[in-house]
């Protein structure tokens, strides 16, 4: 197989960078190289930085208005959308989702979030007039404000592995929208379709400096962070990550944040529930991606009166899921990530064992040698777990469920809301009223009924605690990316109602 060799974009060219260093993407189902990336050096990063600043700061970008900078991102949104197939199989390759998940939601999904956002921005009030009186009454001035919304800046965007074209659109699309520039950093185990994306900007012939891509990582990451000249950085990943990209922001030029972070997040079953419903709800809920979507379900919250019946069913579902290659269509569970995730994770499973929790299906490595070469982990299933346990506190990021027994809907909310996180939830029922009530209880930024993981263009996400800082998607999530100026005129019609009186009477 043909490795993929990719450059870095900056200032609308393609180029190797300053350095010779270069790393590889390594396909989980199958341990073969399948493409290499230019490994930015500090000078590329520097040069990467220059290119967005001077298109912010002098080029047309930051002036044009919304629809034609929406026209001409729609002309890459046609680029990609004719590259479905090609794109879904460099997203699983690189990060091991199946084949039916990468092609019929990764890659379309991502297309989706970009013409929502470009919906939305194009609608988007940049400007509105507010007129007020201000100052002591009952004499004050009397005037007018224009509320305006203006682009930022140089926007750095850093991504993680596990939906790299989706949340590289998530921050490029909003951000280029409102009239920003961006250097964007994806993860060093997926940069494929991120440099992909380069290419579809030189082909939509997009102003030089507008996107550029530097590839590398966590070195090239902070980087970014810690240049002053970077107005505003938009991340997605691992709370520690987030933690010490807000101490690097802070000493450089207290540039905006946005955080997405991870999560530890419950589903809640109540004892109402259709259980046919909810055992396949429940197997979405924690298993989407083998467990590693930030949104994932990693604790289900029974509720004791059908505790054995939905835990018996849940476990019997679990267990006959195949995993397997990921570019079968018949595959319901790919490989982890990278060989440090699975070794990760089987260590929360060890904790989990050593903590006291009944591994009702404890997932090991396949044993067939058709997966030999793969990060393959079967699912694990604790059952009686308690809210205190490792496992069922810090977020593991595979294919491993905490579930938990609860007493009553108060006990569902006191243990859902115990975690540091509170990224979301889903509550599991019959009743909405009920579902609704309990929705007001829970501390996390997304709440679902009766279903989970599904996220809008339209719909602000993010999270509450340690899962995160500010929103993405919908109109906060737009304005994420802009500054708000108030511009003042003074309408006053006689000079002694102007509080200038205070200081120098007439
Ligand atoms: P990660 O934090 O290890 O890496 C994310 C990105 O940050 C990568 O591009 C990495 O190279 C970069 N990075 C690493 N160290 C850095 C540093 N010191 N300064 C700047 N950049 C640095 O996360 P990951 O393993 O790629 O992704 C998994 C994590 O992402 C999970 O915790 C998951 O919950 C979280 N996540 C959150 C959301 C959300 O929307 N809340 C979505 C997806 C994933």
């Amino acid at each position: 197989m043909d490795v993929r060799q990719y450059e870095l974009y900056i200032a609308g060219r393609f180029t190797r960078g300053t350095g010779d260093a270069t790393f590889d993407s390594i396909n989980p189902a199958t341990g073969q190289t399948v493409a290499t990336f230019v490994d930015a050096s500090e000078a590329d990063v520097a040069a990467a930085i220059s290119a967005a600043r001077k298109a912010f700061d002098s080029g047309p970008w930051a002036r044009m208005p919304v629809a034609e900078r929406a026209e001409r991102l729609n002309r890459v949104l046609h680029i990609i959308g004719s590259r479905i197939p090609e794109l879904a199989q460099m997203e699983y390759q690189d990060n091991g989702a199946t084949v039916r998940q990468a092609t019929s939601f990764m890659v379309p999904g991502a297309l989706a979030f970009a013409m929502g956002m470009t919906d939305l921005a194009t609608s988007f009030p940049f400007q509105e007039g507010i007129p007020v009186t201000t100052g002591p009454a009952p004499v004050g001035p009397y005037g007018a404000y224009t509320l305006k919304y203006e682009p930022i800046g140089v926007v750095g965007a850093i991504t993680p592995w596990n939906g790299p074209l989706i949340l590289a659109m998530w921050k490029v699309w909003p951000a280029l929208l409102a009239g920003n520039t961006v250097v964007l950093k994806p993860s060093e185990l997926a940069s494929s379709t991120a440099s992909e994306l380069a290419k579809a900007f030189a082909e939509a012939d997009m102003p030089p400096g507008v996107l550029n891509v530097v590839t590398g990582g966590g070195a090239v990451g902070a980087a970014l962070v810690k240049s002053p000249h970077v107005d505003h950085v938009s991340f997605t990943g691992g709370t520690e990550t987030g933690r010490q990209i807000a101490t690097y922001a802070a000493s450089a030029n207290l540039k905006r944040l946005t955080l997405e972070l991870g999560g530890k997040s419950p589903a809640i079953v109540l004892d109402d529930v259709d259980l046919d419903v909810a055992v396949d709800g429940v197997v979405w809920s924690t298993l989407f991606l083998s467990g590693q979507m930030c949104t994932c379900a990693s604790r289900v919250l029974v509720d004791n009166k059908i505790y054995d019946e939905f835990v018996g069913r849940l476990v019997d579902r679990i267990g006959k899921l195949v995993v397997g290659p990921t570019d079968d269509m018949s595959t319901d569970l790919g490989p982890v990530v990278s060989q440090r995730q699975r070794d990760r994770i089987e260590r929360y499973v060890q904790i989990g064992i050593s903590e006291g929790a009944v591994a009702a299906l404890e997932g090991g490595r396949p044993s067939s040698p058709e997966l030999a070469g793969g990060t393959y982990l079967e699912p694990t299933v604790f059952v009686d777990a308690t809210p205190a346990m490792t496992i069922s506190q810090e977020e593991i990021f595979g294919p491993v469920l905490a579930v938990m027994k609860t007493e009553s809907d108060d006990d569902a909310v006191r243990i859902a809301n115990d975690t540091p996180y509170g990224l979301a939830a889903s509550i599991w029922t019959s009743d909405t009223r009920r579902a609704l009530t309990l929705s007001d209880r829970l501390r996390c930024g997304t709440v679902w009924i009766n279903d989970h993981n599904i996220i809008s263009p339209s719909i602000p996400f993010g999270g509450f605690k340690m899962s995160g800082l500010g929103r993405e998607n919908g109109v906060s999530g737009f304005k994420e990316y802009l500054e708000q100026k108030a511009v003042y005129l003074d309408l006053t019609p006689s000079p002694e109602q102007h509080m200038w009186g205070l200081v120098a009477p007439r």
